[in-house]
């Protein structure tokens, strides 16, 4: 449910680029010296070698370098078509390798990709601060801004000049020649750290694997787990199971495994996989990240980077953040305490004679939750196997929704076998964008599910949106359907939200497109999409048995209809727990020490009343990738707040008729085809017609009834 987006590389600017030692040359040989000529400019993945990514890369830079300098040093005034549109225009070359760079380096990468990461990152780090700290450049920018007034521009236009100096101004653009040089190192090393960190932390997790030759150790794991352990332990070439380690803290399997300490050697492994004292351990990484990004804030004249960073938010301070997630704290922490009540009962009954712990919880929870609802997740399963949840449920939902028809082409490369690619189409017909998906684990794939944009959507570049979901499911044995759990189908519906969200773009300028929007928004469609999954009639167009297509018996669905709000205090807390941990780092102030980071963690949760023994956070603060290795700094608060206008939304559309092709419409008119092209506020309460409310996040939670503990 909670997963990460990288969004499509909008990285523009000016660098000289030091020669390649290696003298690679880029010329018409390389598959990117061109647009595309597949359908959609869809990425040539079968002409692309890992040598052709960082010549590309490298002669990217170079070309957009020319082309910003020709605006900088253009002799006419400056004007909105021959500064801010000609902005828009630049750099094609670079974005359309880095889309495909930063796709596959993420999803299906080698150590030769992690090279070129590694030695691109700081560079493309220092492009995107010349040209925001590019005076002549700024100068033009700052001139057209001022005249926007008068210059007679369309609303998404006017939008496009507001948005672009806002950016040079909240990159350094106001700032002395001498800031801006330390503001420029500050970036690079920060640049450099955060590929560190997550060079670090992939491996960190691919050795935090739990290993047994014992298979009794995996009692309680279903026949197919334990062969998909075998065959895993069999990719890795060593003897026995290995079970891999998911991004966050709990693990799937602690559901399962019947073996105590089985499960504590799992957790364990989980909660201190990055920090083991070898050459993976992160913390002295985050905490130099942590220090510099509090100085990278005060230069830029905030009192950290929170602050710094929120400003072009739709919540705009941390303080508001904070208060927002402070509200949520007492409900939550209370409905986890009952919670972890009716565990303690369970073992107790059991005669366990222990206390609940992390590692426990998962197991008596779904104890609890069979003995409360009857629900056990490997009843579920046959009725969620993924190629029916993909084309009878999230296509189908679509379809209802928006008319989008889908088809499956297999003419198109792909960058891994198990990638597949649908082309997607309006109700009239018309083509409209491609679906690339690829869900299942690999060791090397990062954690977590995202999607992130191949083609961006701009009427004026001419191109149309190019997607893809990425996930790690658990790779069924051969032979065997890939059953999903309910929460992989939610993630599911989720990343497809995203999906819609990108492919619905329809703006001119490729800065205000798709997905393109403040972090706070942007997990808003994705979240709202996942209604969808357990939305009665889309429900029982999918959730069919594999094998004899039968659909889920009636009393199960209403099992899993009042099992909705189950866990949900625990839920709520690990989430706030690692938002608040975001927002503590993040609000550190520059003339702060280096942080001790295990110190630092216990006390953060202790002052947001967020330490309790059995709720670990969901991603502790050394394996937190969304905030070290991606951009969600000082932005985890997002997911909670933006579920908040999911609820909202979707209490919207509860009321005024549900899933139907009108109330698709409009939301696609008025939100998901909009992208940044107009203040999100306004963009939301024209839609709803209203302020959001956090009333039906509290009831979706089931935390309505439950009151402050203290
Ligand atoms: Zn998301």
């Amino acid at each position: 449910m909670h997963t990460l987006i990288i969004a499509a590389a909008v990285v523009i600017g000016v660098v000289a680029s030091p020669a390649l030692a290696s003298g690679a040359e880029f010329g018409p040989s390389n598959p990117f010296f061109a647009p595309s000529s597949l359908p959609f400019q869809a990425p040539p993945f079968d002409k692309i070698k890992d040598e052709d990514y960082q010549p590309a890369i490298e002669a990217g830079m170079a070309e957009d370098l020319k082309e910003i300098n020709a605006i900088a040093n253009n002799p006419a005034p400056p004007t909105f078509e021959n500064t801010i549109v000609a902005m828009e225009k630049s750099g094609q070359l670079l974005q359309r390798v880095l889309a495909a760079f930063f796709s596959v380096s993420a999803a299906n990468t080698n150590p030769e990709l992690q090279k070129v990461r590694s030695i691109e990152a700081p560079k493309l780090a220092a492009h995107a601060d010349a040209i925001h700290l590019d005076s002549k450049l700024f100068q033009r920018v700052a001139a057209v801004y001022k005249e926007r007034a008068s210059l007679k521009l369309d609303p998404e236009s006017l939008r496009l000049v507001e948005y672009t100096y806002d950016q040079f101004v909240h990159a350094g653009a106001n700032l002395s020649d001498a800031d801006k040089t330390e503001l420029k190192k500050l970036n690079e090393e920060l640049a450099t750290l955060s590929n560190t960190f997550t060079t670090k932390l992939l491996a960190a997790t691919k050795d935090g694997a739990y290993v047994t030759t014992d298979k009794a150790a995996l009692a309680g794991l279903s026949d197919g787990k334990i062969s998909g352990a075998a065959e895993a332990a069999k990719g890795r070439k060593v003897d026995g199971f290995v079970l891999p380690l998911q991004n966050t803290t709990q693990q799937p399997d602690l559901f399962s495994l019947s073996n105590r300490t089985t499960r504590e050697a799992v957790f364990t492994n989980s909660w201190n996989r990055a920090e083991r004292g070898d050459a993976n351990d992160t913390r002295d990484t985050i905490a130099r990240i942590a220090q510099l990004r509090a100085q990278k804030g005060k230069l830029l004249g905030h009192p950290n980077f929170a602050a710094w960073k929120i400003e072009d938010q739709m919540a705009k301070t941390p303080e508001a953040a904070l208060k927002f997630m402070n509200a949520l704290v007492p409900a939550s922490t209370a409905k986890a305490a009952t919670e972890a009540q009716d565990i303690q009962t369970v073992i107790d009954e059991q005669k366990g004679g222990f206390k609940v712990q992390p590692w426990d919880w998962d197991f008596y929870a779904e104890q609890v939750r069979k003995a409360k609802y009857d629900l056990d997740e490997e009843q579920v399963k046959p009725y969620f196997e993924l190629d029916n949840v993909l084309q009878n449920g999230m296509f189908y939902a679509a379809n209802q929704l928006y008319g989008l028809p889908f088809k499956e082409r297999k003419d198109l490369p792909v960058y891994a076998p198990t990638v597949r690619v649908f082309e997607v189409f309006n109700a009239d017909g018309s083509s409209l964008a491609l679906f690339y998906c690829d869900y299942f684990k690999r060791d090397n794939k990062q954690g977590g599910a995202w999607m992130n944009s191949l083609v961006g959507q701009s009427k004026l570049l001419g191109t149309k949106p190019v997607v893809a979901n990425v996930a790690n499911f658990s790779q069924p044995a051969p032979g065997e359907p890939a059953l999903l759990t309910a929460d992989d189908v939610r993630t599911m519906f989720h990343e497809f939200g995203h999906a819609l969200h990108g492919m619905f773009a329809n703006t001119e300028y490729p800065s205000l497109s798709g997905t393109a929007t403040a972090r706070d928004f942007v997990e808003f469609p994705s979240q709202f999409n996942e209604h969808w999954a357990t939305y009665p009639t889309v429900f029982q167009h999918y959730a069919k048995h594999y094998k004899t297509g039968a659909p889920m018996p009636e009393e199960l669905l209403a099992k899993i209809k009042k099992s909705a709000t189950f866990n949900k205090g625990y839920d709520t807390t690990e989430l706030l727990a690692a938002a608040e941990l975001d927002m503590m780092w993040h609000t550190l102030p520059a003339s702060a020490p280096v942080q001790k980071p295990d110190a630092f963690e216990t006390e953060a949760l202790e002052k947001t009343r967020l330490s309790l023994s059995y709720v670990p956070p969901r991603y502790r603060s050394s394996y937190f990738s969304h905030i070290w290795g991606s951009g969600y700094a000082a932005g985890y608060y997002a997911y909670l707040w933006t579920k908040m206008l999911d609820d909202d939304a979707y209490q919207w559309l509860e009321d005024n008729g549900g899933l139907t092709r009108a109330n698709g419409d409009r939301f696609r008119t008025m939100v998901l085809s909009r992208g940044n092209t107009e203040d999100l506020e306004k963009m939301y309460v024209t839609w709803r017609g209203a302020q959001p409310s956090i009333g039906p996040m509290l009831k979706d939670l089931g935390l309505v009834s439950v009151g402050a503990s203290k």
